[in-house]
């Protein structure tokens, strides 16, 4: 049973520099999964009001996209200083609505404003290229410009960092912006729509309309909108990728994933159960770069399988907005938590082993929405944890007998977002890195995800596009170019006796 704070906050749209209360008559909760308590109203904007919020975007553009790139991005230094000034604010935001542990939300803060570090030398990445005298006195040249109202549609996963991932590139090279954020961690995102307000960015560059379906449909298929950035599950993301460039829009979707951990009978045992525990068990497995399968090789089974459980079971399940220490917090949602419970008895019903079971930790007794760290052995390829991402602390063991029996079992996975090897072998992690079946690859490293320099390049049904988010694929996604062919014509009035007009050769 679900009870209701005291004060619950009704969230407006950011519209043209200004909140605005939603004319909507539907409204979702959010709640505070740590307590299962209702700690804000999140409106389900009609699609007539994001008609009329992108209508604004696209009123701002010509005069955002005429500021030269060197003075857009001062915006973002100044969107720096004062998220590093309410650093600590910004982080509790993301516990207290997601539920991470504070020590992973300032992680994915940090994150965040990494990309908007990266963001702030958009000038270096806005530079085209040149080759003069391609034709005899010809010269050409490609130059960048902005696209024109883009959108962002964003999960639940990470409140803050994912927005991140979109608009401070977005906004940098020239375009407006409108983000749609995930309905269920909304107020993160309305902060950082207070911050580029206190930025100054000018009104109608930086626009959010809050909601579900309905607005994400008329995002999709609005005639203003020129390009859409997704993350989210990978159904979603198909349906965005299709439904998107129907409508003559660049898109980008990330999906959702199934992320292996090899590790081969010579690794350092120790070393590697401690990144496989961190990554299966970080932010609840609710990320969707988390190793959610175990793939040990041969002898490196039992001894892994013997450590995982002993790190687990020493591991504190519990509320992460009281200030008491806790290794993992709550899942967003109280039927999240069922449906990643209920993989526990779909393990047993398909033979697999639980080794320890979440279901059993004391916080799952309380008002929060908590599983506590599980770990299911003998999974075969084959099985429903196997197969589907579940997107919670849930590890599936699946022992193989070699390596080219590990490459498989990531060719038979729908998805290919992150894997990673654990090996003192270079020969070993050569063949993983050249040949498994995925497109961000650890070496003796639990989460590969890539920093906002790098693209974040999943593969199969974990990404639908052709340019990924983040690094400089990003300011191409964000930006068109031109060719320019330039031929100057040596004028009449201009001698070769006339000594003002002699130069170079002809
Ligand atoms: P989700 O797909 O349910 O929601 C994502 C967004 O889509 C939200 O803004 C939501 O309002 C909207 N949406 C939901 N259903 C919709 C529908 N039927 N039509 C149109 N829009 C819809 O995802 P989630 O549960 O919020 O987030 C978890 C998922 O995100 C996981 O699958 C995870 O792997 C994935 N994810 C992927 C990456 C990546 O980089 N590949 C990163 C983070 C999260």
């Amino acid at each position: 049973m679900t009870t209701t704070a005291p004060a619950v906050q009704k969230l407006s749209i950011l519209e043209g520099g200004k909140w605005i209360p939603s004319q909507s008559e539907r409204f979702g909760e959010v709640f505070n999964p740590s307590t299962g308590q209702v700690i804000a109203r999140v409106p389900f904007c009609t699609a007539d009001e994001v008609d009329r919020v992108v209508r604004t975007a696209a009123a701002a553009l010509e005069d955002w996209a005429a500021v030269p790139v060197v003075e857009r991005v001062r915006f973002l230094f100044k969107f720096r200083q004062i998220m590093l000034d309410r650093f600590e604010e910004l982080a509790r935001c993301v516990t207290r609505e997601h539920g991470k542990t504070l020590v992973e939300a300032r992680a994915s803060v940090q994150r965040g404003v990494e990309v908007v570090e990266f963001a702030c030398g958009t000038p270096s990445m806005m530079m085209g290229d040149s080759l003069a005298n391609i034709a005899r006195n010809v010269d050409m040249e490609t130059t960048r410009h902005p696209l024109g109202v883009c959108a962002g549609i964003t999960p639940f996963n990470f409140p803050a960092m994912v927005p991140m991932w979109m608009f401070p590139l977005a906004i940098a090279c020239g375009n407006t912006f409108v983000l749609k954020p995930s309905e269920r961690v909304p107020l993160s995102p309305n902060l950082l729509g207070q911050m580029l307000i206190d930025a100054g960015l000018p009104p109608g560059v930086f626009n959010i309309v809050h909601g579900d379906k309905v607005a994400v449909d008329a995002l999709l298929t609005h005639p203003l909108i020129k390009a859409i950035s997704f993350v989210g599950s990978t159904s979603v993301a198909q349906y965005v990728y299709e439904t998107g460039t129907r409508h003559g829009k660049r898109v980008q979707a990330a999906g959702g994933a199934k992320n292996h951990l090899i590790v081969m009978p010579d690794a350092d045992l120790e070393q590697a159960a401690l990144a496989v525990q961190a990554s299966a068990f970080g932010c609840a497995g609710e990320r969707c770069m988390a190793g959610s399968v175990a793939v040990p090789v041969g002898d490196a089974a039992e001894p892994l399988v013997d450590r995982l459980a002993k790190i687990g079971q020493g591991m504190k399940t519990g509320p992460t907005d009281t200030g008491d220490a806790v290794d993992m917090g709550p899942l967003i949602t109280r039927q999240h938590q069922q449906r990643v419970a209920g993989y526990l008895d779909i393990a047993t019903g398909e033979g697999a082993r639980v080794v320890l079971d979440g279901r059993e930790v004391p916080a799952a007794r309380s008002g929060g929405f908590f599983v506590g760290p599980s770990i299911v052995d003998h999974v075969t390829p084959k099985m429903r944890l196997a197969q589907e991402e579940i997107f919670g602390p849930v590890l599936s063991v699946v022992r193989v007998d070699d390596i080219e029996s590990a490459l498989q079992v990531g060719r038979n996975s729908p998805y290919g977002n992150g894997a990673s090897i654990f090996t003192k072998s270079g020969w070993a992690a050569r063949q993983f890195k050249q040949y498994f079946n995925a497109g961000m690859i650890g070496i003796n490293i639990g989460v590969p995800a890539p920093m906002a320099w790098f693209p974040f390049t999943g593969w199969n049904k974990s990404f639908f596009g052709d340019l990924h988010i983040q690094g400089l694929e990003a300011v191409h996604f964000y930006t068109q170019q031109k060719t320019i062919m330039t031929r100057w014509f040596e004028s009449a009035t201009q001698s070769h006796h006339d000594p003002v007009w002699k130069s170079g050769k002809p």
